[in-house]
């Protein structure tokens, strides 16, 4: 990323020297993803995130001539980039299926099954829930979608780099949204695959950048950072994954033995190696949140987008666990930055703090 800064100040669609550079530093990551996916050069759309990935997904095979029809089938455990968008375009006269996952939080790929219609156009499933971590089973779905030929996309802004086979040829997906972020990358870029020949209407009209999929002048250096991250775990992401789960499992089962009145949700059920979502029995999770920030240690009640508005994650509701666990579940997510050291510190904090929260 320093690289480009030193680079000047081309833009990418500029013909001189410096542009050229720019546009060179988007090409290479884009060569970089590409390869990593397993995909071809062109098949990948940078994007300024997960939002937009998934925005550009669904609006763009529902705003595309082509589309079969005007039918969605999605899930109700949906990041509300996907849920969000659907509400729009059923005031736009689209119809959705939200269907429900069991109560370990995965959507059975049967139920997935008996929406299908004449006009289902779009078939929309997460690789990995981001409150619980569940993994969907994309894999049939693919397969079911492809028997049926239905254009399946899958946002596997969470699962991506956490999960071995989720490479869009081998899940047989038409459409995958990724994060920076979420691989420690920077913040405000993203990624849609789409497979060529996919039919997707622009979701920003302007210049023709990224296939006039996505007109506006690019975030160099937010893409080069984005390929940065995805070369650097695509070397570890095994080991890492690995020791994450290893740390997860060691918190998960201290909480639940040190504090009574805990439940894992989505227990049972495979999930992604370092995300836990636990239920504290009698507690808001949103006080619960502040007292651990203020022994400085950063955990979720529901989802990001969420907190600081005390809803009830849609997550856990629809799993059938209730109100009041929705509103008691915090979120662990483990990452690069933590280590073994750090699992005594928090259940620590978190026996005090859930006992304040119960006695209080
Ligand atoms: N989809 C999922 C599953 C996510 O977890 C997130 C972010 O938390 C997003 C989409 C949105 O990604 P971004 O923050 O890059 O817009």
């Amino acid at each position: 990323m320093l690289q480009c800064l030193d680079a000047g100040f081309g833009n990418p669609s500029s013909l001189h020297r410096e542009g050229r550079r720019a546009r060179e530093f988007v090409e290479e990551s884009r060569e970089i993803l590409a390869a990593v996916l397993g995909v071809k050069v062109p098949e990948i759309v940078f994007t300024s995130g997960g939002t937009e990935a998934d925005n550009l997904a669904l609006r763009g095979v529902m705003g595309s001539e082509k589309a079969r029809g005007r039918h969605i089938i999605t899930t109700a455990i949906e990041h509300p980039a996907v849920l969000a968008t659907c509400r729009v375009l059923e005031n736009s006269g689209c119809s959705v299926s939200y269907v429900l996952p069991d109560e370990t939080g995965v959507v059975p790929v049967e139920a997935i099954a008996a929406e299908i219609r004449s006009d289902t156009a779009l078939i929309s499933v997460m690789a990995a829930n981001n409150e619980t971590g569940c993994l969907q089973p994309v894999r049939a779905i693919g397969a079911l979608a492809r028997e049926k030929g239905i254009p399946f996309h899958t946002d596997a802004v969470q699962a991506f780099g956490r999960v071995t086979g989720l490479l869009p040829t081998e899940m047989g997906c038409d459409l995958l949204s990724l994060s920076a972020h979420k691989l420690s990358g920077p913040k405000g870029v993203g990624a849609l695959y789409v497979r060529k020949g996919m039919a997707l209407g622009p979701m920003l009209t302007g210049g023709s950048q990224e296939r006039e999929l996505r007109g506006g002048t690019e975030n160099v250096m937010g893409i080069v950072g984005f390929a940065q991250a995805v070369q650097v775990l695509n070397g570890m992401h095994v080991e890492e994954s690995q020791r994450l789960s290893r740390l997860r499992d060691s918190l998960e089962s201290s909480i639940l033995t040190r504090i009574p009145g805990t439940s894992v949700n989505g227990a049972g059920a495979e999930r992604l190696g370092n995300t836990t979502s636990i239920a504290f029995a009698g507690c808001r999770a949103d006080l619960l949140v502040m007292a651990l920030d203020l022994r400085g240690i950063s955990v979720s009640a529901g989802s990001a987008c969420a907190s600081g508005t005390a809803r009830p994650s849609h997550v856990i509701i629809a799993m059938g666990k209730g109100k009041e666990a929705a509103l008691s579940s915090l979120r662990f997510s483990l990452g690069m930055g933590n280590a073994e050291g750090d699992i005594p510190a928090v259940v620590e904090s978190l026996v005090e703090a859930v006992h304040a929260a119960r006695e209080g």
